[in-house]
């Protein structure tokens, strides 16, 4: 099986590096094609900040793994990560968020555990960019939410919480004050919700559950929302189980999904071997699972959590009294664990 591989800008390649090298370490039988795509395929000329050979390829793969990737500044340049979702039209974003044993939180801590998913609309939305001047005061931004656009999310993730056992559904919206966009959202979510009886499906206005999310985590399983509340609240959902280094993405598309980590490049960190790779290998490990390689995807993720419990860390979380280990060393110590 073959899948595109992009390694992307900052810390991508470092933090992809490491994750490639566990999948071989574990005889992953995985094929990868680097594809163009990133920064510097805009600064080779490339408006989309990819290659027509790397699309070629990922349309025909159906599969594409990457790191992070950089938009360069200036006006009329395009987010290669959001042409990328709205080119394959993966509309919905899952990002799941679990207490980590060994990464200290002050919800660990209390023994509070937390497994929150958060399904967000990826394609819609404020993100098309969609805005002007109207005079030299006052600027315009154009917002769409459709009806087919947030069935098929919502519809994703009723489905995705039938599958996981799920008690409870939640959609997250300002219905209160975008009557009509954020309305037609909701409305979409009670409309689907009838055909999950067995769901408990509820609504909570974004300020508030944003609130609710850090005073009683555990009392949320699948969040669904739209694309601009959805990323906010993602990151806020990475805070509560040690941050960015530890939350994995999935954009789920009919043809074609990409599987990432929710973070950016890190250029302050960049190029000193120091990132935290496990968002990017929780990636992979749903990946995996995706392609039916369950047992690589077990050993693997076993080796993480065990590896993390033992107190091994990067130098962004964990017991600062420990001593820190750089990318490569922490991958080496989970392969270390198999
Ligand atoms: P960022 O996520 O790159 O960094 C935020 C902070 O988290 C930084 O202090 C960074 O050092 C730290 N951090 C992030 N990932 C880490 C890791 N794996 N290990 C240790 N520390 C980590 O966010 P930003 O600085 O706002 O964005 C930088 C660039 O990344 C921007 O160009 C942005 O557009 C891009 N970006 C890309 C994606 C993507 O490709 N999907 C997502 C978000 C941001």
């Amino acid at each position: 099986m073959k899948i595109a591989v992009a390694k992307g800008d900052g810390i991508g390649p470092e933090i992809m590096d490491a994750v490639l090298k566990i999948f071989e370490a574990n005889k992953v039988p995985l094929e990868y094609e680097l594809v163009e795509m990133g920064k510097w395929v805009f600064d080779k000329g490339f408006s989309n900040g990819m290659t027509p050979e790397a699309q070629h390829t990922i349309e025909n793969l159906g599969i594409l793994f990457k790191g992070p990737m950089e938009t360069p500044k200036g006006k009329g340049v395009k987010s290669v990560n959001v042409t990328a979702r709205k080119t394959w039209n993966t509309y919905a974003n899952k990002r799941v968020f679990q207490t980590l044993h060994g990464v200290d939180t002050v919800f660990s801590k209390a023994g509070i555990p937390i497994d929150i998913t958060v399904v967000r609309e990826n394609i819609e939305d404020t993100y098309g960019g969609i805005e002007h001047m109207l005079t030299h005061d006052v600027a315009l931004s154009r917002r769409f939410i459709t009806r087919p656009g947030s069935l098929q999310v919502i519809k994703y993730a009723f489905e995705m919480a039938k599958k996981k056992g799920t008690r409870r559904i939640t959609c997250g919206h300002k219905a209160n004050i975008m009557k009509i966009t954020d309305g037609l959202f909701l409305e979409c979510f009670y409309e689907v919700a009838k055909e999950y009886p067995d769901l408990k499906a509820d609504d909570v206005i974004v300020d508030d559950l944003c609130m609710k999310l850090v005073t009683r985590p555990d009392a949320f399983d699948v969040v669904v929302l739209t694309n601009l509340q959805g990323d906010i609240v993602s990151d806020l959902c990475a805070g509560l189980v040690g941050g960015l280094g530890f939350a994995p993405s999935a954009n789920i598309g009919d043809h074609i999904c990409i599987f990432e980590a929710v973070h950016g490049t890190a250029p302050d960190i960049a190029g000193k071997n120091i990132a935290n790779p496990t968002a990017l290998l929780l990636s992979g490990i749903a990946m995996l699972r995706h392609l039916g390689l369950m047992e690589n995807a077990a050993i693997i993720e076993n080796s993480l959590l065990y590896t993390l419990e033992q107190g091994t860390r990067t130098g962004d979380f964990g017991d600062k009294n420990k001593t820190a280990l750089n990318t490569t060393q922490f991958s080496e110590a989970i392969i270390g664990n198999f």
